[in-house]
């Protein structure tokens, strides 16, 4: 076998991993990510405990698709909206306290792209069922909270339908706090039922749902 020069999968797994790994280092004690608020609490708690496994999924096929259609999807629409239009990967962070535990937590969050005083947030899946999820409109409804913005765009790439959904309103101080709580408290573990078949955690979670 003759040896290539360069080798596409290792330089992309390496800049993955990499990516991840710095990600999950610099992650401080208080900060909670939106993505943190939207998933199974648990998944935060065991993010740090279980570093290894966390980094295992980094370099997955599908999260590689899912990063590849979003870089892709963000250069073209730098192209459609013209580079002075639209700013992409955009980073807020705001700080919040809560009376759980008298805690300052920093919520930090970086959206796809901004267009005029809407939100971008893309999606890629493998089916369009049940377009758009539940936990997405909050993501994006959390973005909002962060940028003090109050419309949102959820564009999903799917193999069968390309489709975007309005999404209005940024999630109360209230609603915050409350989700916060759910990441500190660790409950409810899982956010959603189907979590757990998807999970990297479920080989060692005491909490995982078998019968979903
Ligand atoms: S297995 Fe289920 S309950 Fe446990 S961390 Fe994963 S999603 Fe949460």
């Amino acid at each position: 076998m003759i040896e290539n020069e360069f080798n596409i999968t290792n330089l992309l797994y390496s800049w993955k991993v990499a990516e991840a790994k710095k990600r999950l280092e610099e992650k401080l004690r208080n900060e909670i990510y939106v993505t943190d608020l939207i998933y199974c609490p648990l998944k935060y708690k065991y993010q740090k405990l279980y570093k290894e496994l966390a980094l295992g999924t980094a370099f997955s096929p599908i999260t590689l698709y899912g990063e590849i259609i979003h870089q892709g999807l963000e250069r073209l629409l730098q192209l459609l909206f013209g580079m002075d239009n639209i700013k992409v990967e955009v980073e807020y962070e705001k700080s919040v306290r809560t009376n759980l535990d008298n805690n300052t937590y920093i919520i930090k969050g970086r959206v796809d792209a901004i267009v005029k005083d809407y939100i971008i947030e893309i999606k890629s899946s493998s089916s369009d069922k049940n377009l758009p999820h539940e936990h997405h409109i909050t993501q994006a409804r959390l973005y909002l909270w962060l940028s003090n913005l109050n419309k949102a765009l959820l564009i999903y790439i799917t193999p069968s339908r390309i489709v975007e959904f309005q999404v209005k309103g940024a999630v109360s101080d209230e609603e915050l706090i409350k989700l916060v709580e759910t990441v500190i408290t660790g409950r409810p573990a899982p956010r959603y039922s189907w979590e757990c078949r998807y999970c990297t955690y479920s080989i060692l979670c005491p909490q995982k749902i078998t019968s979903a």
